[in-house]
């Protein structure tokens, strides 16, 4: 097995990095931080973003394992003190891999098309006034927004940003993408649907720049600002992110009790 570790750069998120070296050399593993089967994130959500993104040209050859060494993560299932548990099964078991749904953006400038991927959610925000842009779906005008930004959010995204947001907890399984709204102006010029909206995999969405306006993207944690950004389009990716679970991990259980505070075991 080609395995890479990636921390979170912690005192013990490094040091849990080091031992889990030390534990699989005396099996069938092998470091390779070029092209690994199996990324090992250990850290929180973020770091596994960070992993994401690290990989995110060979998305489809990586299955992703997360080990939390902070509160429990939604895509860090395992914790701190379960790395030699994880070690043996890792060794000894082949895993279910389990792939979630991924968000596509297609840039387009003047210049150039850019394709991004995102694991939790696209923002799209004005830097230096409101933010104003045309929102077709399937080609076709829905609403004209002004307002703070928009937030494209996968499923699994969807109890990150979105839900600060008042989007609603997708699960996984559904390939879907959200769309939220960031403080919304309406009036009789700009009118918006208000709550957010479930686009199915069989369907895009463009957001076309309205003025020329300084725009700020950000794709899960990485952030860009553009000047000459004049549509992005957005859809559920034909790629998908895997993950390798070595034991049940329900969406419902971490949702329970990331929010609401109840321990499922
Ligand atoms: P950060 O500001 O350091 O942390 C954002 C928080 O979101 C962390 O507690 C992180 O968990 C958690 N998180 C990440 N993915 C999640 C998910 N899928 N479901 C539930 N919680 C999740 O930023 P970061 O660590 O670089 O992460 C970037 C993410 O921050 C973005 O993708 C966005 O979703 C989120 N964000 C949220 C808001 C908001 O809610 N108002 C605003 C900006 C950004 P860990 O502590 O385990 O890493």
């Amino acid at each position: 097995m080609k395995y890479a570790v990636i921390d979170r750069g912690d005192p013990l998120s490094k040091s849990l990095a080091e031992k889990f070296h030390a534990l699989v050399a005396e099996h069938d593993f092998k470091r390779n931080e070029e092209a690994p089967e199996m990324v090992i994130s250990i850290g929180g959500d973020g770091t596994l973003l960070q992993a994401f993104h690290t990989y995110v040209d060979q998305i489809t050859d990586v299955a992703f394992v997360g080990i939390h060494t902070g509160h429990l993560g939604f895509y860090a299932d395992w914790q701190a003190d379960e790395l030699e548990e994880l070690v043996a099964v890792m060794t000894k078991e082949s895993p279910r891999i389990v792939r979630y749904p991924l968000a596509e953006i297609e840039l387009e400038t003047p210049a150039e098309s850019r394709h991004y991927l995102s694991l939790n959610e696209f923002t799209i925000k004005g830097v230096d006034g409101t933010l104003v842009a045309q929102i077709n779906i399937n080609d076709e005008m829905f609403e004209m927004f002004r307002g703070d930004g928009i937030v494209i959010s996968t499923p699994s995204g969807s109890t990150a940003y979105n839900k600060s947001l008042g989007g609603a907890v997708v699960h996984p399984s559904i390939d879907c993408l959200q769309i939220a709204e960031i403080a919304s102006i309406n009036n009789r010029v700009y009118r918006t649907l208000g709550s957010s909206v479930l686009l199915p995999q069989h369907h895009h969405c463009d957001i076309l720049s309205k003025k020329e306006q300084r725009i700020q993207l950000t794709i899960d944690h990485v952030s860009i600002m553009r000047t000459d950004i004049q549509s992005i389009r957005c859809s559920v990716s034909s790629r998908k992110v895997s993950f390798a679970r070595y034991r049940p991990f329900t969406f419902w259980n971490r949702v329970r009790e990331a929010f609401l505070g109840y321990d499922a075991k």
